[in-house]
């Protein structure tokens, strides 16, 4: 007998290193990682294709009814499909994150995009990061975490991932972006980034990676 396939959820701000630990995580336990904001960012870059106004909500409901949004995996990972169309990699942008952060507050793009997350974590053995997967996707979800870390770390942090893809940034406006969104994700209406009263939380800001996951794994050994 196999030990039960969980669901767990990280949830938290960005750049707080939540899908580089989610994918470590899925990986130690043989779980499938779902990296949610990539649906919203797929949304945003459909918008911004259409010159939809992210604050038009009539709109952006009629977007959704006529756009996939397809999740596959390869030897890479996550892989996000907009009608079809693998936009993996031109979502990675800052840019991208503010048009997806600005779609994310309207409940017509986030009523999708919950029935297709809840779909994808339906049998278990997920690893899901997000905004509000342990407050509104999987509220009963087997483990909850809220990973954190300073907003100055996160802005670094943001900044060599960007510079190591090759991307010309620089640290400022990458900070000021990261600082924009948080506030942005945590104001809105509907389903604000907050943390889960019984989510574990873990602020990252003078930990290694290592030492997340293994804190992370060990909350989760001891659930299963
Ligand atoms: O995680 P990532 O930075 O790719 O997310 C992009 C944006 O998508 C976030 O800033 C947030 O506004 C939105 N998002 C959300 N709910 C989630 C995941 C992401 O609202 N579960």
């Amino acid at each position: 007998m196999g030990t039960k396939k969980l669901v767990i959820a990280i949830d938290g701000p960005s750049g707080a290193g939540k899908s580089t630990i989610a994918k470590l995580i899925a990986r130690g336990l043989g779980y499938t990682y779902i990296d949610t904001g990539a649906m919203y960012r797929a949304i945003g870059w459909k918008a911004k294709l259409e010159g939809v106004d992210p604050r038009d909500e009539r709109a952006l409901a009629e977007l959704c009814i006529r756009t996939e949004v397809t999740i596959g995996y390869d030897a890479d990972g996550q892989r996000v499909y907009v009608d079809g169309r693998d936009v993996t990699g031109e979502i990675r942008t800052p840019e991208m994150g503010m048009m997806a952060s600005a779609v994310s507050a309207s409940p017509s793009v986030r009523a999708r995009l919950l029935t297709l997350q809840r779909n994808l974590g339906a049998n278990g053995g997920v690893v899901m990061d997000g905004r509000d997967i342990g407050t509104v996707v999987f509220p009963r979800a087997d483990a909850k975490f809220y990973l954190d870390a300073s907003p100055e770390e996160r802005g670094r942090r943001r900044y060599a991932e960007l510079k190591a893809k090759g991307m010309s940034v620089e640290l400022a406006p990458i900070t000021e972006e990261i600082r924009a969104r948080d506030l942005q994700d945590s104001n809105r209406e509907h389903a604000p980034l907050r943390r889960a009263a019984d989510a574990e939380y873990i602020d990252s800001s003078a930990m290694t990676i290592e030492e997340v996951v293994q804190t992370i794994l060990r909350t989760i050994t001891r659930k299963q």
